[in-house]
C-alpha cells in the first residue's frame, strides 16, 4: 500500500471516539445562545424589546434612539456569556455564509478601554464587498456594499462571538445576497395568501410560509479525505472505482448507528440546541456513511437561517470528531446521492395549516384552495423552479437517473386525484343547492379522512403532497434554500393573488355566492394545471416521452435550466411581485452560470493534475514491475517464456492503453477548457464547459478506474471507495 494511504488508514483505525456527556436536559440548553425572547425580557427596556417584538411580528421599523438600547442590551448580554467580538452575520451568492468579526473593545480618550457596540454598529455596517459576487451590478471602483440587521432572525453566539444575521445590498440598493430576496417573497405570500384566507376566516391577518429542511450529508474520516485531493477540493471523488460491496444489501437505511457518528450526531446536536436550532430526527440514509438530519420545522426565514448555520457548525463539530462532512449532491459514484427536502406549508396567525385538514366544510374548502393554487403555480412555472434547484453538483442527481428526474412534476397520489377529478366535473356557473350539498358531503367533506390515510409515496417525485404539507425533494443538499423558497412563495404569491381577482370578480359580476365562486375557478384551474400530475415512476423513459408531449420542460444540465431566470414571463414576475428588479434578475442569472462554469473548469483541473501526476506514474511504476517480470522469464526460460507470460503482457498492454487514453483525454480536456476560457461570452463558456470539458470527465474516470483495478494494491496512492466509505 502507498505509505500515504497507509498513513490515512492506521490513524483511522487508530481513532477512539469522543464521547459527549449530556449531563443537562436538552430543553433547558435550548436557544441558550440565542438572544431570543426570554434574553430580551432580561436585558432589553420594555419599549426596546416591543420595538424588536413589533418588527418582528409587522414589519415595523425600529426607531433610531432605540437602537442604542437594543445593541447595548444585546452586548450586555453577550458579555455575561464570554463574548468578545460581534459580526454581520449574512449570506453572499457564494452560498457560504459570511462573516467579519469586530471586538466591542475599544480604547477611550484617557488611555484606558471599555466595551462598546452602538446602534449604529447593530443597524448597519459596510464590508468591502468588492470580493463577493455581484453580477456586475457594482464596479469595483464602487465597491462599497452594505449589511443591515433582520430583526425577524434573532442574534445568536458562536464560540466567542456574536453573530447578527443581516442582508447584504450594495451601495446602489440591489440585492447581493439569498436573504433579501427571500424576506420579499413571504411578504409577498404573506399579503397575497392573508387576503385570500380572509374568505374562509376574517381574524386572519398574517400568514407565514413555513420550512422543515431535511439535510442529507456524507460523513468521511477526515485523515482518508485529506488523502484524496478531488474530495477536499471539489467536495466529490472524480475518480475512484465502484466498491464491490456498495448499497446493493440496503443494509444502511436506519440501521443502527456508528457509535463514532454517533457520537458526533449527539455533540452536533447540542451544539444546535445552544442555538435554538429544533433539530429532531436523525437516521442513516441508504448510502454508505450518508446520513440524515431534520429538524421540527419553522417560520421560513428563520428556517433558512438555521440550516445555513446548521452546515456551518455541522463542518465545525466534525473537525472535533475527526471527521469531513460532505455536502455535495454526489460526492460517490455508484450509491446515492444527497438531497435536501423542504418541506413547505402556509400557516396562518390563528393557529391553522392551511395546507392541513380542517374539521368543517369551510375550512377543508379552504384546504383544497391553497392546495390547488399550488398545483397551479408550479404547473404554470415548472421551469422557473427548476431553475431555483439548477446547479453543477445538483445535476448528478436531477439529470443523471437519481431521485429525482430533472422534469419538474407534482404527486398527490390516488385519492386526492379522484377528488379534483370529481371538482372537475362541477357544474359550471352557480351550483344547485342540491350539488352544494353533494359536493359538501360527498367530496370536500371526505378531505380529513383522505388526508389522514395519505400514505401514498412516491419517493421519485420532485415535490409531493405528504398530507400536511408540500414536499419539495428536488432541492440539492449543498443549496441554500432561499433560492427554491424564494421561487416557490413567489409564485404561490402571485397564484393567490390571481385568484382572488377572478373570485371576487365572479362574485361582484356574476352576483355568485363566495363558495360558487371559489368552486368555478378552482375547476378551470384544475383543468388547466393538469398537466403537471403525474403518479408513476419518474426515472422511466416513458415519463421522459409523455413529459414531452405535455411540454413540460425537461433541463438536464445547469446552463439550460438556468435560463428561465431571465425570461421576459420570470424578469417580469419578479419585478410585478417586487421581488428583484430586472437588474437584479439578470446579476443573478449571471453569477449562477459562472458559478457553473469555475465548479467545472476547477473540477477538471483537479482531475487532470490526479492522472497525471497519480495515477499515470502508479501504473507506469506497476508496469516497470510486471516488464521486469517478463524479462526475467525470458532469461530463464528462452524461448518458452511466451506462453508463460501470455497474462502479463496482456496486463502490460492493457496499461499502455489505458495510460494513452488518459493522457489523450486530459491532454484534450486541457484543449477544450483553453477555448472555453477564450470565450467572451459566459454564456457561451458555460455550454462550452458543459458539453465539451464535462463529458471528457467519463472517459479520463472510465480508463482511471479501469487501471485501479489492474495495479497492485500496495502502490495505489488514493484511498479506495471501500475503505472511504465503510469505516466506522
Ligand atoms: P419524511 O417522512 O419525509 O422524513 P417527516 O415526517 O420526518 O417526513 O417530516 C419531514 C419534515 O417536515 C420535518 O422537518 C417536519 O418538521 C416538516 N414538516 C411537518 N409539518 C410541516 C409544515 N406544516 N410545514 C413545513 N414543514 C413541515
Ligand atoms: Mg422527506
Amino acid at each position: 500500500m502507498s505509505t500515504l494511504r497507509f498513513r490515512a488508514i492506521t490513524e483511522t483505525l487508530n481513532r477512539k471516539p469522543i464521547f459527549i456527556e449530556e449531563k443537562e436536559r436538552r430543553s433547558n440548553l435550548f436557544g441558550q445562545n440565542v438572544f431570543n425572547e426570554n434574553a430580551m425580557r432580561q436585558y432589553l427596556t420594555k419599549e426596546a424589546f416591543n420595538a424588536v417584538r413589533n418588527a418582528h411580528e409587522y414589519g415595523t421599523k425600529i426607531p433610531r434612539e432605540l437602537a442604542d438600547h437594543i445593541s447595548t442590551g444585546m452586548k450586555e448580554w453577550a458579555i455575561s456569556k464570554g463574548v468578545t467580538h460581534y459580526t454581520h452575520w449574512f449570506q453572499p451568492l457564494t452560498g457560504a455564509t459570511a462573516e467579519k468579526h469586530d471586538a466591542f473593545f475599544e480604547t477611550t480618550s484617557n488611555g484606558s478601554a471599555i466595551e462598546k457596540f452602538g446602534g449604529g454598529q447593530l443597524v448597519q455596517q459596510e464590508p468591502d464587498a468588492s470580493s463577493f459576487p455581484s453580477g456586475g451590478i457594482r464596479n469595483t471602483f464602487e465597491a462599497r456594499g452594505y449589511t443591515a440587521w433582520d430583526p425577524t432572525s434573532p442574534a445568536f453566539i458562536i464560540g466567542t462571538t456574536l453573530c447578527i444575521p443581516t442582508v447584504f445590498v450594495s451601495y446602489t440598493g440591489e440585492a447581493l445576497d439569498y436573504k433579501t430576496p427571500l424576506l420579499k417573497a413571504l411578504s409577498a405570500v404573506d399579503e397575497a395568501a392573508t387576503a385570500v384566507a380572509k374568505y374562509f376566516d376574517k381574524n386572519v391577518t398574517k400568514v407565514q410560509a413555513t420550512l422543515g429542511w431535511e439535510q442529507e450529508y456524507f460523513l468521511i474520516d477526515s485523515a482518508l479525505a485529506t488523502s484524496r485531493p478531488d474530495l477536499m477540493m471539489t467536495g466529490r471523488t472524480l475518480l475512484g472505482h465502484t466498491s464491490a460491496k456498495g448499497q446493493q444489501l440496503e443494509d444502511h437505511y436506519f440501521g443502527s448507528i456508528p457509535t463514532r457518528v454517533l457520537n458526533y450526531m449527539r455533540d452536533l446536536e447540542r451544539e444546535c440546541m445552544l442555538l435554538g436550532i429544533p433539530v429532531k430526527t436523525r437516521h442513516n440514509e441508504v448510502a454508505p456513511n450518508q446520513f440524515e438530519l431534520a429538524p421540527i420545522f419553522e417560520e421560513s426565514n428563520l428556517a433558512v437561517d438555521h440550516n445555513s448555520l446548521l452546515m456551518d457548525v455541522m463542518a465545525k463539530v466534525a473537525e472535533r470528531h475527526n471527521f469531513v462532512v460532505l455536502f455535495h449532491e454526489k460526492p460517490f459514484k455508484g450509491v446515492n446521492g444527497s438531497g435536501k427536502h423542504n418541506n413547505w406549508s402556509l400557516a396562518t396567525n390563528t393557529g391553522v395549516n392551511l395546507l392541513g385538514p380542517g374539521s368543517t366544510p369551510m375550512s377543508n374548502l379552504q384546504f383544497l384552495t391553497f392546495f390547488i393554487n399550488t398545483i397551479k403555480a408550479m404547473n404554470d412555472n415548472e421551469e422557473l423552479i427548476r431553475a431555483s434547484i439548477a446547479s453543477a453538483s445538483n445535476d448528478h442527481r436531477l439529470g443523471a437517473n437519481e431521485a429525482p428526474p430533472a422534469i419538474i412534476s407534482v404527486f398527490i397520489g390516488e385519492q386526492l386525484t379522484k377528488v379534483l377529478d370529481n371538482l372537475e366535473n362541477v357544474t359550471k356557473g352557480k351550483l344547485s343547492p342540491q350539488e352544494k350539498t353533494d359536493l359538501k358531503l360527498n367530496i370536500v367533506g371526505k378531505i380529513p379522512e383522505i388526508l389522514l390515510d395519505n400514505t401514498d409515496r412516491n419517493r421519485t417525485s420532485p415535490f409531493a403532497f405528504t398530507g400536511n404539507k408540500w414536499e419539495f425533494r428536488a432541492v440539492g443538499s449543498k443549496a441554500n434554500c432561499a433560492n427554491p423558497m424564494t421561487v416557490l412563495n413567489t409564485i404561490v404569491a402571485k397564484q393567490l393573488k390571481e385568484f382572488k381577482v377572478a373570485v371576487d370578480a365572479l362574485i361582484k359580476e356574476k352576483k355568485m355566492k363566495k363558495d360558487d365562486a371559489i368552486f368555478n375557478v378552482l375547476r378551470e384551474y384544475i383543468k388547466e394545471s393538469k398537466r403537471i400530475l403525474f403518479e408513476g415512476d419518474g426515472y422511466s423513459e416513458a415519463w421522459e416521452k409523455e413529459a414531452k408531449k405535455r411540454k413540460l420542460s425537461n433541463h438536464k444540465t445547469t446552463p439550460e435550466a438556468l435560463k428561465a431566470k431571465v425570461s421576459m414571463k420570470n424578469i417580469s414576475l419578479f419585478k410585478e411581485m417586487g421581488i428583484m428588479t430586472e437588474v437584479e434578475s439578470k446579476a443573478r442569472y449571471e453569477i449562477e452560470v459562472e458559478e457553473y462554469t469555475k465548479r467545472i473548469q476547477i473540477e477538471g483541473r483537479v482531475l487532470g493534475d490526479i492522472a497525471r501526476n497519480h495515477v499515470i506514474p502508479t501504473a507506469i511504476k506497476y508496469q516497470s514491475v510486471v516488464v521486469n517480470n517478463v524479462k526475467g522469464l525470458k532469461e530463464i526460460y528462452g524461448g518458452g517464456f511466451t506462453k508463460m507470460a501470455e497474462q502479463q503482457l496482456e496486463i502490460i498492454e492493457a496499461i499502455s492503453d489505458h495510460i494513452e487514453k488518459i493522457n489523450q483525454g486530459v491532454t484534450q480536456m486541457t484543449e477544450e477548457r483553453k477555448k472555453a476560457n477564450n470565450l467572451d461570452d459566459f454564456e457561451k463558456a458555460a455550454k462550452a464547459y458543459c458539453d465539451k470539458v464535462k463529458p471528457l470527465f467519463d472517459e479520463i474516470r472510465y480508463h482511471c478506474d479501469k487501471l485501479e483495478l489492474l495495479v497492485d494494491d500496495e502502490l495505489w496512492p488514493l484511498t479506495k471507495y471501500r475503505e472511504l466509505l465503510f469505516t466506522k
